[in-house]
C-alpha cells in the first residue's frame, strides 16, 4: 500500500522539483556551468537522425532532466538577445549620464553668466572709485 510520504520525503521532492524547474529554467544564452557544477562542452552529435546538431552539453549529462543539454541555436540566439538588452540598457544608462552632464553644463554656463555680470559691477565700481580718487587731486 502507497501511505501519504513523510516530511523527510516530501522536502527531498520539493528539493527535486526546485532542481528540475532551475534546469527547465534557469538557462538563458551560452552556459558556462551546468546547475550540476559540472563545465559545459561543446558536443556535436554523432547520432542517427540528429547527425551534426550542435548542442551545449553538460560534461556529466545524463538524460535525466539534471543536466543542460541546450541545442546550439537557442544557446546562441539567446545569447544575442541578452547581449542586444545589455547593449539596450547601457545606451538608455549612457543617456541618462548625457542628459545630466548637459543640465549640469547649462546650471554651471548660467552661474558663469551670473558671475560675469558681478565682476562687469565690480569693475565699474573699482573705476568708479579711482575715479573719485584721483579726480580729487
Ligand atoms: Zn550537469
Amino acid at each position: 500500500m502507497w501511505g501519504s510520504p513523510d516530511k523527510a520525503t516530501m522536502k527531498a521532492m520539493m528539493r527535486e522539483m526546485d532542481y528540475i524547474t532551475l534546469v527547465a529554467d534557469g538557462q538563458r544564452g551560452i552556459p558556462k556551468e551546468c546547475p550540476c557544477g559540472a563545465r559545459i562542452v561543446h558536443e556535436i552529435s554523432k547520432i542517427e537522425g540528429d547527425l551534426g546538431n550542435r548542442y551545449f552539453t553538460c560534461s556529466a549529462y545524463k538524460n535525466d532532466r539534471f543536466h543542460w543539454r541546450i541545442p546550439w541555436f537557442h544557446g546562441v540566439e539567446e545569447e544575442f538577445d541578452k547581449l542586444r538588452e545589455e547593449i539596450e540598457e547601457q545606451k538608455d544608462k549612457q543617456c541618462q549620464k548625457l542628459s545630466d552632464l548637459e543640465a549640469q553644463v547649462k546650471r554651471m554656463s548660467e552661474e558663469l553668466k551670473k558671475h560675469r555680470g558681478m565682476l562687469e559691477k565690480l569693475k565699474d565700481l573699482v573705476d568708479h572709485v579711482v575715479k573719485t580718487i584721483f579726480d580729487g587731486w
